[in-house]
């Protein structure tokens, strides 16, 4: 789906610093300039306290290698000081991780656009349909009900909901900008929070490694409170490879 990018004073993308991040700036800046507004693109990256150790630095190298600003922020309280404080993990029913970050990049869009300011804004995530049975269902573009108050109108665009995995490598080798380590190196199948509940346990054993201090936090939450990572498995076990 192709959409009209010259009606919004500002197109804001989020980005977590992954393969499908990356594809999604690429993607949107290449039909920005396109349609002569290049200039309204801008990166929000949200610093959660559990991402990779380098993600911030492979964030800004890839929004330079595309002359794109990019603006870091942090939700109030970091995602590893909220599982502690709870005692508890995220889970598919109660997603608090996700709501902080995006909380985070929501807040810094209203800091920009105030209600009273007469805006229309598009807001851009680079989710993929194959990726799980929730995305399945997302629409590509739609209005933002959480942001839209006021003046201020803002619309949701995933431009790579419908893209396969071929796609999204063969872009970003074609780019010739570098992906995040941890695909090549670490051999991840995701990137995102360096501990993800939702992530496949070699996903979890290389977080573990390039962030033992997360790691042992939550070690030490799991052994505090009697409750598991996962429901029903351990990140003890993933980590040590027990079942
Ligand atoms: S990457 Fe995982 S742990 Fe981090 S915010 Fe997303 S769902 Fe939550």
């Amino acid at each position: 789906m192709k959409i009209d990018l010259s009606i919004y004073s500002l197109i804001v993308i989020s980005t977590s610093g992954g393969k499908d991040s990356l594809c999604t700036i690429i993607e949107t800046v290449r039909e920005a300039r396109r349609q002569n507004v290049g200039h309204r693109v801008i990166c929000v990256n949200c610093d959660t306290g559990a991402d990779w150790p380098d993600a911030e630095d492979v964030v800004k190298k890839q929004c330079s290698a595309l002359s794109i600003p990019l603006y870091v922020v942090r939700p109030n309280i970091s995602i590893p000081d909220y599982i502690e404080k709870r005692g508890m993990f995220p889970s598919m029913k109660c997603r608090f991780c996700t709501r902080l970050k995006t909380g985070a990049i929501d807040k810094f869009i209203r800091n920009l656009y105030p209600a009273k300011m007469e805006s229309k804004i598009l807001s851009v995530t680079g989710e993929r349909r194959e990726e799980s049975p929730h995305r399945q269902k997302l629409a590509d573009f739609e209005p933002h009900q959480i942001l839209t108050a006021g003046k201020r109108q803002v619309f949701h665009y995933r431009p790579i909901l419908e893209w396969n995995l071929n796609k999204v490598w063969q872009t970003i080798r074609e780019s010739g900008i570098k992906p995040h380590p941890a695909y090549e190196e670490y051999g991840n199948e995701r990137l995102s929070c360096a501990l993800c509940v939702f992530g496949c346990e070699k996903d979890l054993r290389n977080g573990a490694k390039v962030r033992p201090d997360l790691a042992e936090r939550y070690l030490a939450v799991e052994q505090r409170t009697g409750f598991t990572f996962r429901h029903g498995q351990s990140l003890r076990n993933i980590l040590t490879g027990n079942e």
